[in-house]
């Protein structure tokens, strides 16, 4: 699946962009979308849904399907996972997914059961199958949203905001479990605000700030572009108390009476320290704090 986004412009009521003139591949695999609050994330997903027109602009998926021509063949390759996901109070988890397969069009009985019942496995929640699907934990509710979004075999599967109020846990649960469906021949878009969501799963990404694309490529080069911006510094209090003024500070660890404070920094000027080698946490703040106030102000 390789998803094609040619200058696509979403503006809302009042007239402010929410997306500005994209232009984004989305190859096979993984597909981290991050940004900030705001960005146009969300906007993104339900027009790659079908739940919302753009302004303007052209999505195509495999070079022939168009989603403004095409959309019930793209929704029946789709699977979704909003972030305010939530479902109906009664049922137990196996018939909330059962349900689910035959809004899918699955018939069969037969065929809808060995479904149900292999997904309930894969996304490890058939122990929990006769449980009540709102009382399950905020883990095992993700879960069965995944489950649901995954029962019709979708070729494209979009999850927004998929960890947040998860507990560390059931946050590497997650992760390791969009991992392994990400090996399949499936384009998974995971969209998100937690860089520690991005890091260790997906083959690509793109950041998105106010609607404009900031960057596209892999996380390892956007980790590139803030090698030389990443400092440790030690740090007296008085010291550290200016820091934190003047840099933004990634953490700090208490040290002989002092502090070890990581800062993103083109250089740090009357501190004594040593460049480190950065992650993709910092190559987001050197991303949102560098490039794109002055890309903003351009
Ligand atoms: P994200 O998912 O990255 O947080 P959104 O796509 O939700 O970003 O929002 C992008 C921008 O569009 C924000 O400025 C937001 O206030 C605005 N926006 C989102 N939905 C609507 C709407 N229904 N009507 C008007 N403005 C909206």
């Amino acid at each position: 699946m390789h998803i094609k986004i040619e200058n696509l412009n979403k503006v809302y009521k009042g007239g402010s962009y929410a997306i500005k003139n994209l232009n984004l591949e989305i190859p096979n695999g993984m597909f981290g979308l991050l940004g900030p609050n705001g960005a146009g994330k969300s906007t993104l997903m339900r027009i790659l849904v079908t739940l919302m027109k753009p302004s303007s602009g052209k999505v195509t998926i495999n070079g022939t399907l168009d989603l403004a021509k095409n959309r019930r063949e793209i929704r029946a390759m789709l699977g979704y996972l909003p972030q305010d996901f939530s479902f109906f109070s009664k049922l137990k988890t196996y018939e909330f997914l059962d349900y689910a397969a035959r809004l899918a069009g699955m018939k069969n009985g037969a065929t809808r059961r060995t479904a149900v019942e292999q997904m309930l496995e894969e996304v490890g929640l058939f122990e929990a199958r006769d449980r009540i699907a709102n009382k399950l934990s905020g883990g095992m509710k993700r879960r069965l949203g995944i489950a649901q979004a995954l029962i019709n075999d979708p070729k494209i599967i979009i999850v927004d905001e998929p960890t947040t109020g998860l507990d560390p846990e059931e946050r590497i649960r997650f992760r390791n479990l969009l991992s392994t469906i990400s090996t399949r021949d499936v384009t998974i878009i995971l969209s998100t605000h937690i860089v520690g969501d991005i890091s260790s799963t997906c083959d690509n990404m793109a950041l998105l700030n106010k609607g404009n694309l900031a960057f596209s490529g892999s996380p390892e080069q956007l980790v590139k572009e803030a090698e030389g911006f990443v400092w440790l510094i030690k740090a007296t209090e008085k010291e550290y108390l200016e820091i934190n003024e003047k840099y933004p500070v990634i953490s700090t660890i208490p040290i002989d009476g002092g502090w070890e404070v990581q800062v993103v920094a083109e250089n740090i000027n009357g501190y004594y320290g040593t460049q480190i080698k950065p992650n993709l946490e910092h190559a987001y703040v050197h991303f949102m704090e560098n490039k794109l106030n002055s890309w903003s102000n351009a």
